[in-house]
């Protein structure tokens, strides 16, 4: 990826499961706007164009974010946060499916181990993680395929 600072993007820290990371909010609009242009010069960067799509995304919804973390063996690994009961969670955007009716859209997952790899205490973060209750389907309620702590809230026939 071509970043090589990550304060071209964001100053801003947090700490997350005990692990500091740089953070980039919606409203961090120059931050946002650099990703972009860094995206635009460099089309052939395949972290970029995701990052440019994640940051899309976190401007289109409620209390997402992205945390660059500080990998040793790679430049900023990039991960979704989602503020959930006051508190940033890592989590996976991925498409589930009702079990029950036709319903299927974006959620965000917790439980992806790859989230929580090379952290200390890992194992139990993910435990944690496993044990948040998931969201049931937006149209009838039933269990969806995977676990959501958020979920796509408009729902196209
Ligand atoms: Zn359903």
């Amino acid at each position: 990826m071509i970043i090589n600072e990550i304060t071209e993007i964001t100053d801003k820290t947090e700490e997350i499961d005990g692990e500091k990371v740089y953070i980039l909010e919606k409203h961090m609009k120059t931050g946002v706007e650099r990703l972009k242009e860094l995206a635009r010069m460099n089309k052939d960067d395949d972290v970029l164009a995701m990052l440019n799509r994640d940051s899309k995304f976190i401007c289109e919804k409620q209390n997402f974010a992205i945390a660059f973390r500080d990998i040793k063996a790679l430049p900023w690994l990039p991960c979704m946060i989602y503020k959930y009961e006051g508190q940033w969670r890592r989590v996976q955007l991925e498409y589930a499916n009702c079990l029950k009716c036709d319903w299927k859209g974006r959620i965000a997952n917790p439980t992806e181990p790859s989230l929580y790899g090379g952290l200390k205490n890992e194992f139990e973060l993910m435990r944690q993680a496993a044990r948040l209750p998931s969201l049931k389907c937006p149209k009838c309620g039933g269990e969806i395929s995977r676990k959501a702590i958020w979920i796509e809230d408009e729902v196209k026939d």
